[in-house]
């Protein structure tokens, strides 16, 4: 009890839910505060893990038929501001480059100088530059589709920041597709949003809603915004990522043009889509617990750590050529979804204890302790991380590694189910406004974060009713559900008009 305690990430997460998320992202030494701010510094098990995301997504693109390029990090200001609605919406954020060198100033120190004739901005997303080009390369009806990605950096200046979820600076990937028909791009726009809700239920194990954003939601400069919308542990919703219909937009505001089939000049039809490292905090805050990360096992940085045991330098040998024995018989087997187990040794000459604790807290999810009893039994002390710290069982050698595979699966499960089932608890339908109102407000004025959940509403599709919602209960429509009319029609929250079915509200990050 008191070693847990001692050991346990503080504040509990129903202690304070914010302060418990910067509390694990450090414990788990995936990412830290840098020098400059609002930028972070991701560490190795944070980038390991995003490597694993990147990997996996990147083979999905791949599959869908896209392939990866790169451009400019910085978008001539004229750019950004040829498409209106999408300048206005990113212009607040904007990190914007004036001058090319720096000069000796009056006091000794350097001052930039060289301004430039027109400002670049750093990108942050990258639709006019890659209209521009695209503008060049098509022609014909015979150029399209193209059906390109780019893995990258972008910035959008936040003045309040929080590793992972917002900093000014993040990782991401965002495809850019262009297309001869509006059928066409839709079908695109649709298949990726799939191809999200995939990776984010399958890979992840986060459990998702899919939808249309409502036109105050919408990205900047978009027809139609598809998301997918997750609930996390504080019951506060979190976008895990976006697939746009761009319809003509930023084709006409590019001068994407192509002569059809029919000799006409037409202009394409465009998609946008875009998945960040923002779904690295998303994992926390889904499968974290008051001991720290959980990783779910399929995108682990490593699956299993096994621990040799010792208190002398013989026992150490032994200890260490027993336990690099078994992650050489466990990187031999494939998991269910096809990778090589990834297992490691530490080897460090560090408190066992305390040792021990540190992968807890990284949210490993198999620790396997091997000492010299273990040894002479041919045996194994297995720990899961999704039960308790202290749980920890005995098992032979060979059986334990023959059961790896299906244990990884098995949790992986168990951590989506985990999280259905606390988005499915905290999920209420809700028809009239002073219980909606009720659900939204904190029960507890010391805990502001615990409210209700998602409620699954009504709402006749105006604006104003849901502008209302927003500006008095920081509550938004997270999106139209898909399949909203199988819900039921009835009567909208807010004004009490028709409404064709449910949508979920939430408060969001
Ligand atoms: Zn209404």
């Amino acid at each position: 009890m008191s070693a847990k305690a001692a050991n346990a990430i503080s504040p509990a997460r129903r202690e304070d839910y914010a302060e418990w998320y910067q509390q694990v992202v450090k414990a788990a030494d995936m990412a830290e505060t840098s020098p400059v701010r609002g930028c972070m510094v991701i560490k190795p098990w944070g980038y390991s893990f995003w490597e694993n995301i990147q990997r996996n997504m990147d083979a999905m693109f791949k599959a869908t038929g896209h392939v990866n390029a790169y451009f400019p990090l910085f978008i001539p200001k004229s750019y950004l501001e040829k498409e209106a609605e999408h300048v206005e919406g990113f212009a607040k954020e904007c990190a914007v480059v004036t001058h090319h060198r720096l000069e000796a100033g009056p006091d000794g120190g350097l001052v930039p100088a060289g301004e430039l004739d027109e400002p670049l901005i750093v990108r942050p997303t990258s639709e006019t530059i890659i209209g521009a080009t695209y503008a060049k390369w098509v022609q014909s009806y015979r150029d399209l589709p193209i059906l390109i990605n780019q893995w990258g950096n972008v910035v959008r200046w936040e003045l309040r920041t929080r590793l992972f979820l917002r900093t000014a600076e993040f990782l991401w990937q965002e495809g850019h597709t262009a297309h001869e028909t509006s059928e066409e791009a839709w079908e695109e726009t649709k298949r990726m949003l799939e191809v999200y809700r995939e990776f984010v239920e399958d890979y992840l194990a986060i459990p998702v809603l899919t939808g249309l954003k409502t036109a105050g939601q919408r990205f900047p400069g978009a027809v139609e915004t598809l998301c997918i919308e997750a609930m996390m542990q504080d019951r506060k919703a979190l976008q895990s990522g976006t697939s746009h219909f761009l319809g003509q937009n930023f084709a006409k505001a590019s001068g994407i043009i192509y002569q059809s089939r029919e000799g006409r000049e037409e202009h394409a039809w465009t998609t946008s889509w875009g998945f960040s490292t923002r779904m690295i905090g998303g994992a926390v805050m889904t499968h974290g617990d008051d001991d720290g990360m959980v990783m779910p096992p399929r995108l682990a940085p490593s699956q299993v750590v096994i621990l040799p045991i010792f208190r002398s330098d013989e026992e150490r040998a032994k200890s260490v050529e027993y336990a690099e024995g078994i992650a050489g018989a466990l990187r031999k087997l494939r998991t269910v979804w096809g990778d090589p187990v990834s297992a490691i040794v530490d080897k460090r000459d560090v408190n066992a204890g305390e040792k021990g604790w540190e992968w807890v807290k990284k949210g490993i999810p198999l620790r396997v302790e091997v000492g010299p009893r273990d040894i002479e039994k041919d045996a194994v002390f297995v720990a899961r991380r999704d039960r308790g710290a202290k749980e920890k069982y005995g098992q032979g050698r060979e059986e334990f590694i023959a059961s790896v595979p299906a244990l990884l699966k098995e949790m992986q499960d168990g951590l989506f189910a985990r999280a259905l089932a606390c988005r499915t608890a905290n999920t209420r339908d809700i028809d009239g406004f002073e219980e909606f109102g009720r659900f939204f407000t904190p029960k507890n004025a010391e805990k502001p974060e615990i409210h209700g959940g998602f409620a699954m509403s009504h709402w006749c599709g105006g604006r104003d009713c849901e502008d209302r919602v927003t500006n008095e209960l920081s509550v938004t429509i997270r999106c139209v559900p898909f399949d909203v009319e199988k819900s039921g029609g009835g009567n909208c929250i807010v004004c009490g008009k028709p409404s064709k079915g449910r949508v979920p509200f939430a408060k969001a990050y």
